[in-house]
């Protein structure tokens, strides 16, 4: 039975992977059965990650991450993890396949999923024109016209991805003003096919078997209008992803998991958690690698307290 099992396969799982194998503790990665990487699959050039001047695609960092991981000695498994028993001092993790695991510590490392509007519509024609990924669907939009709502980062990065397909990209945002960085804005603002819906939320996404337009309502005057696009892009943030460990691990206020000041501990002890699932601020793939890199520094801590105990 292996000492410490991480769950996920973001930066964050990944990256504690790596500073685990290197600490000779054998880590199992459950990885996921659908898709392995986290929400960098779903990206194309990253610019920002320290050693890479020229950038890189989301898809190849994962890989390379991965691939150190597993070089070291992890032991990736392509499942999904059903259920979770943590209190006692043995953790129970379970997989779909049906085998489960013991361990001495788990980190907890799943991500975060996309956010919702919960507008009528929304559900209905999720995959019939309503999108959460410009990466996956954008190219079934060629020549269409496309709303993309959100103001933050990944709005302005759906919006200028989509543009080299759509014919035309309205950003809808319920403000006056982007979140997004400066220089995502810049690049936003100077794209002759994007414009921009200040000041509005959306009623609805309309249509039946395909998306036929939104629904808008401008917050400052409530006056709806209709917006014809056969696309929409819902790029307004995201969700710690904490279903498996409800009830077991301590929320933030925000929905993250409760960590104890800047470790990676949780209120159980051998458990860890990392990178988006303790994190509603900084949300980068640097910053969960190093909350990972910290998470396997505090396992390899508390596994070493525990051996020292027996003996
Ligand atoms: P975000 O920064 O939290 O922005 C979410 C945006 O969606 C905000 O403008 C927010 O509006 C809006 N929003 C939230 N809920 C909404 C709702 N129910 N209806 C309408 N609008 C809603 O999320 P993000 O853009 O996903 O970025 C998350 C993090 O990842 C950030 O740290 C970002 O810098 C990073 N990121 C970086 C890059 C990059 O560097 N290339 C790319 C993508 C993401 P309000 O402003 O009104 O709250």
């Amino acid at each position: 039975m292996p000492k410490l099992v991480i769950i996920g396969s973001g930066p964050a799982a990944l990256t504690a992977a790596i500073y685990a194998a290197r600490a000779e503790l054998q880590p199992v990665l459950i990885a996921s059965s659908v898709q392995i990487g986290g929400e960098l699959m779903n990206t194309t050039d990253v610019e920002n990650f320290p050693g890479f001047p020229e950038g890189i695609m989301g898809p190849d960092l994962m890989e390379r991450i991965q691939a150190q991981a597993e070089k070291f000695g992890t032991e990736v498994v392509y499942d999904d993890v059903t259920d979770l028993q943590l209190s006692a001092d043995k953790k129970i993790v379970q997989i779909s396949s049906g085998k489960q695991y013991e361990a001495d510590a788990v980190i907890y490392a799943t991500g975060s999923e996309y956010r919702k509007l919960g507008v009528p519509g929304e559900d209905k024609l999720a995959g019939y024109g309503v999108s959460w990924c410009a990466t996956c669907d954008g190219a079934f939009f060629k020549e269409r016209e496309i709303a993309v709502i959100g103001g933050g980062d990944s709005a302005m990065e759906e919006a200028l991805f989509l543009t080299r397909f759509a014919s035309k990209v309205y950003v809808i945002h319920r403000r006056d003003s982007l979140k997004a960085s400066k220089i995502m804005q810049r690049r936003a603002f100077e794209h002759e096919k994007i414009e921009f819906v200040w000041n509005t939320e959306l009623v609805s996404i309309d249509g039946e078997n395909s998306v036929v337009g939104v629904t808008m309502r401008n917050v400052e005057t409530n006056e709806e209008s209709q917006l014809p696009v056969q696309g929409v892009f819902v790029a307004i943030g995201n969700d710690p992803r904490t279903h498996l460990i409800h009830g077991q691990l301590e929320l933030t206020g925000v929905g993250t998991i409760q960590t104890d000041g800047r470790s990676s501990k949780t209120n159980i002890p051998g458990v860890f958690a990392a990178g988006d699932v303790i994190d509603a601020t900084y949300r980068q793939a640097i910053t969960a690698a190093g909350s990972g890199a910290a998470a396997a520094i505090d396992a390899e801590h508390y596994l070493a307290a525990l051996e020292d105990s027996k003996e």
